[in-house]
């Protein structure tokens, strides 16, 4: 079905290290996508048992070659020199019909030489909520590892108390971490860095070859897609929850869903991870913690680089302040679309300002605020005006924002504008009490509610009835306050 390449494993050891799943009691496959699949050049595409068994870890699909990868990482900011792949083993890479090399990685397939203490299980409720949540980052374009299948083990784990145990298959545009990079400098052999920097270079950033030094251009480049990919998260309200090193893809990618939701009421403060308990990782945090990560990144290339001594760091130090403005320039414009107004509109920063206020103070739903917000714009009678309004505590303030927002966006309103500004503003999210909820059913059995929210979110700019049904913000009754990792 898939065409298997090991190009990883022309790294040296132990970047990698050779490592079988272990076979699971009962695998039932939960979920697979066909269309990822097709994308990935699967034409024919077995039955659902061989499915099941190959995504379950207890066959291997023909050409999988499974591998444990190494990598270190800061984990809340304390240095771990070896964590690595204690519970995932990447089966290969394939070529997708777009001619990208993607990786194909087993999640919770049983132990491995980085397991350390763990049992290299994945519980149902995080492989759900990342099949979910990651691919509706992919519907709406956000940079993400995808979801290929999810398979019911059978057995059970030990968390805080037993649960449904299962494996997640994801594809990803690789797994190199900064954390892998730090794996490989805390080894302090310069040739394993060498050959890391040279193939993400080959893998992901072929232009970075030709330039006059390719590791600061590494660098650069690394830090760029990193800060339009924080811009992204920013401007829908998702929060990771464990931004650590090795959380944090070097291709750019979102990669390692934990505890991560999406902010409800505005509140930049917003944290939701259970072990986040200083709030390290709160949403306003994200911009400063990513370019931190790269900092760490960037120590890790001075050996390689050109200049040496204090002129290197100079010219690191320099790569990462770049973060700021490429940040700044990037949510600059995800800002206008937000707001429906011209790319270059000089209001759209100081507009997004007040409406954060308004939505700070107004106790408002963020998606449901942009939502009815484009709505409005859509339309500018007065049922949707309401609509908005109806949202805030404080209509009156509100209010008064509106019409300053409504001059700027009745300058050159077009459709393209309202066509940029809804997908900028997708009506659905998956929503915390929603996600749990399919949690809760299948851990009782019933997955249907997990197949109809993903459906719901894999369609984010449709209409329809369960659309509109889980699209509502949670009750102070159904909110989730907290969630946990899978660990
Ligand atoms: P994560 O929280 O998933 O980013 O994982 C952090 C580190 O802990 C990684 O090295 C994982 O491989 C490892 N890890 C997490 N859960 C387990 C587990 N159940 N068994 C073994 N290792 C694990
Ligand atoms: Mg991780």
């Amino acid at each position: 079905m898939l065409t298997f390449e090991h190009d990883y494993k022309t790294l040296p050891e132990p970047l990698w290290v050779a490592c079988r799943p272990t076979p699971v009691e009962t695998p039932t496959l939960i979920a697979f996508n066909q269309p990822l699949a097709h994308t990935l050049g699967a034409d024919d595409i077995p039955d659902d048992d061989t499915l099941a068994q190959w995504f379950g870890g207890n066959t291997l699909p023909p050409g999988a070659e499974p591998v444990a990868l190494g990598y270190a990482g800061h984990q809340f900011g304390n240095f771990v020199p070896q964590l690595g792949d204690g519970r995932a083993l990447l089966l290969g890479e394939v070529i997708d019909r777009q001619g990208k090399r993607r990786d194909i990685q087993l999640k919770g397939s049983g132990r491995t030489p980085f397991s350390r203490g763990g049992d290299g299980r994945s519980p149902l409720g995080p492989v759900l909520r990342e099949y979910l949540v990651s691919e509706f980052m992919a519907a709406i374009g956000v940079p993400t590892t995808r979801a290929l299948a999810a398979v019911a083990s059978g057995e059970q784990v030990r968390r805080q108390l037993l649960e449904p145990g299962a494996v997640f298959t994801r594809v990803a545009s690789s797994h190199v971490r900064v954390g892998t990079f730090q794996f490989a400098a805390a080894r302090q052999d310069e040739q394993i860095l060498k050959a890391l920097a040279d193939y993400v270079i080959k893998r992901h950033y072929p232009d970075a070859a030709s330039a006059d030094d390719p590791y600061l251009a590494l660098l650069e480049a690394v830090v760029a897609r990193q800060a339009a990919l924080i811009a992204r998260w920013m401007s829908i309200g998702f929060i990771h929850g464990v931004m650590n090193t090795d959380n944090t893809s070097v291709a750019g990618d979102t990669i390692d869903y934990g505890p991560c939701a999406f902010m409800e009421q505005f509140d930049p403060r917003k944290v939701f991870s259970s072990i986040d308990q200083g709030g390290r990782y709160a949403f306003e945090n994200q911009p400063g913690i990513a370019q931190w990560n790269l900092a760490r990144f960037a120590e890790t290339l001075l050996p390689l680089m050109k200049v040496e001594g204090e002129e290197a760091v100079e010219q690191a130090t320099d790569a990462i302040r770049k973060f700021s403005d490429i940040f700044a320039t990037e949510q600059r414009t995800l800002q206008a679309d937000k707001l429906g107004l011209a790319a270059n509109s000089e209001q759209a920063s100081r507009l997004m300002e007040g409406l954060e206020t308004q939505m700070a103070r107004g106790g408002m739903d963020m998606t449901a605020t942009f939502d009815a917000l484009t709505q409005y714009a859509a339309s500018c009678d007065a049922q949707h005006r309401d609509a908005l309004l109806s949202l805030t505590s404080q209509p009156d303030t509100l209010t008064t924002w509106l019409e300053t927002w409504q001059a700027e966006m009745a300058a050159g309103k077009d459709s393209a504008r309202l066509d940029a500004m809804r997908r900028a503003n997708p009506a659905i999210i998956p929503r915390n009490h929603r996600v749990q909820e399919a949690i809760e059913a299948a851990y009782g059995g019933n997955y249907a509610p997990f197949h109809t929210l993903l459906e719901v979110v894999t369609h984010p700019y449709d209409d329809s009835v369960d659309a509109r049904r889980l699209a509502a913000p949670a009750t102070s009754s159904e909110q989730v306050l907290r969630t946990f990792c899978g660990t």
